[in-house]
């Protein structure tokens, strides 16, 4: 008997949920399990095809043994427009319940193609386990008719995911009368937290774009499933990982910081989706910058702030002492004057000598992460950003901007101590959250001083900034 037929490579069928930032780990998830021997198949969308190839191609050698599949995605059928197959492509909030339509439709295609799946053989058995965005609840059913195993990947650390099993079993979030109140979120003694439930993620707010049939589904899938995975490692979550299998009784596998999976590729392949001249131009700009010297600023794949926000936080880049790197998402849609005050204050070509350098396209985070001219990083809080930051020892300044960010907030400044909170309390909308015009209209909620002090603190934060920075150093070291 030959060693194939003794022990069968193991098969995953991967299924990201259709969002960039979902995508990047649960891609690099599919790598890391082909790089240790297993088939992995990766079932996405055409639109988004390219870029999880891409994403797999710059994992190199290890990768070989993952297939990328394109089943078509029943948008328009669904109400959706031309080319809108990822929640970044949604225009507004109103076709949210429309994608969830699409998604599930989707679902119903991907179960027809692994119904058709050839008959399995000792060299191409069938998926002995499904790995599934949080969204897609169809996918456990999948899982069983595959009589396969079925682990969710939400994409929220395992502190986060321990927070919501503990509004979801407690409901502490029901009992407040406004959303503004303050309440204890005990899910992790002997820290303390209290949060407003507007800070919440989705699922726990009175109203949103997502149906609340949706929610019920959504929840019934976490139940339903065998095993969580997620994109941490334990010494970063205090204790959150035996507390999540306790408080859900299923396995929770901790596999991060998965991003360190492309660590010894260059830079320009480190993210496939930065424009090369762009990653060029960072990293010559940074080559020219003092170690430790430079604040990054990046609010995610999506993350707009309203146009007087922006300029609120623009006045604080532009005049404090320290090089800012400053991603910009959505300058396309800022008005005139805010377009041209950024024109006039920030440098986008990257001379060598300018003290702020705007980004308007996709910027190469991991990369610039991992420079050493970058001492600080001004954050939304999303977990990819957060453990990348993490895993480059770069302390953060911190702007939660909604989903569980909040959470996350708490994880970073109050039980790591890796961060300090720029003090932001009220979410900043998004199509998913429900605002129509993705907050444009609204007034600063944070003004220039406030943002000022929390950088000075970040950057030249005397013993208690040397303190964030050594414990950032030792976290990046045990990760
Ligand atoms: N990202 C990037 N370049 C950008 C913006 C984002 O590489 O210009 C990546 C970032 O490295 C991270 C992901 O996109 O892997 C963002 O995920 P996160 O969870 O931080 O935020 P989200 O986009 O979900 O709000």
């Amino acid at each position: 008997m030959d060693e194939v037929t003794l022990c069968p490579k193991p098969r995953f069928l991967v299924i990201p949920w259709p969002a960039t930032s979902h995508m990047i780990p649960i891609v690099d998830i599919g790598c890391l399990l082909a790089a240790h021997g297993a088939a992995v198949t990766i079932i996405t969308t055409p639109s988004s095809s390219q870029l999880v190839q891409s994403r797999v191609d710059r994992a190199g050698q290890g990768s070989a043994g993952v297939t990328v599949t394109a089943i078509p995605f029943p948008g328009a059928e669904a109400g959706l427009p031309d080319g809108c197959e990822r929640t970044d492509h949604i225009p507004s909030p109103d076709l949210v319940p429309n994608f969830f339509v699409a998604t599930a439709r989707f679902g119903e295609a991907v179960a027809r193609h692994c119904r058709r799946l050839p008959t399995a053989t000792a060299a191409h058995p069938r998926p002995s386990c499904v790995v599934a965005g949080m969204c897609h609840t169809w996918a456990h059913g999948v899982a069983r008719e595959l009589g396969a195993p079925c682990f969710i990947f939400h994409g929220f650390c395992a502190f986060a995911l321990l927070c919501c099993e503990y509004l979801n079993t407690h409901r502490p979030h029901e009992a407040v009368g406004s959303p503004d109140e303050l309440f204890d979120l005990p899910a992790l003694p002997p820290f303390e937290f209290r949060f407003a439930r507007r800070q919440l993620p989705i699922h726990f707010q009175p109203s949103s774009s997502i149906p609340e049939d949706r929610h019920r589904e959504l929840r019934e899938f976490e139940l339903a499933v065998d095993g969580i995975v997620v994109n941490s490692f334990e010494e970063l979550e205090h204790g959150s990982v035996s507390r999540l299998a306790a408080a859900t009784g299923k396995a929770v596998l901790s596999v991060g910081p998965v991003s360190l999976c492309g660590a010894a590729a260059p830079p320009s392949l480190l993210d496939s989706r930065a424009n090369s001249d762009d990653a060029r131009l960072c990293m010559a700009w940074l080559d020219a910058k003092r170690a430790d010297s430079v604040l990054y600023v990046s609010f995610g794949s999506a993350g707009r702030m309203p146009p007087a926000q922006l300029i609120q936080l623009g006045l604080a880049l532009v005049s404090c002492p320290w090089p800012v790197l400053w991603v910009i998402k959505g300058a396309d849609t800022l008005p005139d004057d805010v377009n041209e005050w950024l024109q006039r204050n920030t440098d986008g070509s990257g001379l060598p000598e300018s003290q702020c350098l705007a980004l308007r396209g996709w910027a190469p985070q991991v990369a610039i992460l991992e420079h050493p001219a970058v001492g600080g990083f001004l954050t939304h809080c999303g977990w990819g950003s957060t453990l990348e930051s993490v895993a480059a020892g770069v302390p953060m300044a911190t702007w939660p901007f909604s989903a569980e960010q909040f959470l996350n907030e708490k994880l970073i400044v109050h039980v790591l101590g890796i961060g300090l909170s720029v003090g932001v309390t009220k979410p900043t909308e998004s199509v998913l959250t429900g605002a129509k015009d993705g907050g444009g209209k609204a007034d600063a909620d944070v003004g220039m001083e406030q943002v000022k002090q929390a950088l000075d603190m970040l950057m030249d934060g005397g013993a208690d900034g040397e303190a964030r920075k050594t414990k950032a150093k030792e976290l990046k070291a045990k990760s």
